[in-house]
């Protein structure tokens, strides 16, 4: 009986430890569309992910100096104190009027009225045109920036556009037309309801060209609690035609989703009648000189590394729950390995024997050895 029990403890610790190192390592682990409509369909339709080498035979833009996504090296960042933070304006959209969400056969698009803004951040109020994704597999992490190197699992652009134009297939051309904004998403232990709004109706639209209504929501909260701690550079749309037209802002901040949302995102859409969408996104790009800024210095950085992911209390707080959480998980752990250590060194002088069979079902091997 009290071997069952001390198996069982044990057997539960293990479980907790490895789903936290999977959980970690997949986020250790690390696009489509950043054009603004669907007009760009037409001319890009025979482009595809893997012939990113090939896309600049057709569009002469891809093998600019100023592409896009690139490599964030946090070493080389220039911190600028001055940047203004980025203020948004009329996200909290109402069911009513509902929004279009498209699988493009690039990337799954939703579309966004033209009332959503940024309205500091920028020398101009960039008006919204859409938001979209790009993802990887179980087995590769598909943001499309990458931090020191590191892929993300997923990564989502919020485009706008900037208001002195008319729309944004006018301005996606123009030098100062674009503004993005994107961030990183992570796997974490919970649902995120907020992007259940748009995952629930994945399997609405898994064929190629596809789409279907969802009720409007608030944008915002597909975006990082903290809009303060971002990356600025100029780059170009990910896609052809790379028009190198957009002011990039990259939050540090990882947006946690479940594994099964982010399964669904990978597994359900299709490009095509059979093949899978997945793995949309492009390559690093060279920098060729540009630089990158942050609004923060390095020790202030958040997220940097996805498996460093800590919850945000200041000491002042005091400890949170979760830290409660861990030291009593801690407290309990060396108290269940000592008691163990005790028994199965009684159980050894007892019954040499039967102890040998019982050390099949016990996974801690290491601790049984070094008490030999
Ligand atoms: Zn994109």
């Amino acid at each position: 009986m009290q071997l069952e029990l001390f198996i069982t403890v044990l057997l539960i610790q293990n479980q907790v430890l490895v789903a936290t190192a999977s959980s970690s390592s997949e986020e250790d682990e690390n696009s489509e569309h950043d054009g603004t409509n669907d007009k760009n369909s037409s001319h890009e339709h025979h482009w595809g992910y893997d012939d990113q080498e090939g896309w600049s035979s057709a569009f002469q833009h891809c093998s600019g100096q100023s592409q896009s996504p690139i490599d964030i090296k946090t070493s080389k960042v220039i911190y600028d104190s001055s940047l203004p933070h980025i203020e948004l304006d009329g996200y909290d959209l109402k069911a009513d009027p509902t929004l279009k969400l498209q699988n493009n056969g690039h990337t799954l698009q939703l579309s966004l009225p033209n009332t959503m803004r940024i309205v500091k951040g920028f020398d101009q109020v960039y008006l919204a045109a859409q938001l979209h994704f790009h993802w990887g597999t179980i087995a590769v992490p598909g943001s499309e920036h990458t931090i020191d190197n590191i892929h993300f699992p997923a990564e989502i652009h919020v485009v706008h556009y900037n208001s002195k134009y008319t729309n944004s297939s006018e301005a996606e051309s123009k030098p100062d037309g674009l503004a993005v904004l994107g961030a990183f998403i992570g796997i974490g232990l919970k649902d995120n309801e907020n992007y259940e709004k748009i995952l629930s109706a994945l399997n609405d639209v898994s064929i190629e060209d596809s789409g279907t209504d969802i009720p409007g929501f608030n944008v915002r909260h597909l975006l990082p609690n903290n809009l303060e701690k971002f990356y600025r550079y100029k780059g170009s749309l990910t896609t052809p035609p790379c028009f190198q037209t957009v002011n990039w802002t990259l939050f540090s901040e990882t947006v946690m989703v479940s594994r099964r949302q982010l399964a669904a995102l990978e597994d359900t859409l299709k490009a095509g009648h059979k093949q899978l969408l997945s793995k949309n996104f492009r390559a690093a790009q060279l920098l060729h000189g540009r630089p990158v800024l942050a609004s923060f210095t390095s020790s202030q950085s958040v997220n940097k590394d996805p498996s460093e992911i800590k919850p945000r209390v200041t000491p002042s707080e005091g400890m949170s729950r979760g830290d409660k959480f861990a030291i009593a998980f801690g407290a309990l752990f060396i108290v269940t390995l000592l008691s163990s250590l005790i028994y199965i060194s009684k159980l050894r002088k007892t019954n040499s024997i039967s102890n040998k069979d019982t050390r099949q079902d016990v996974i801690y091997k290491p601790a049984i050895k070094d008490d030999v």
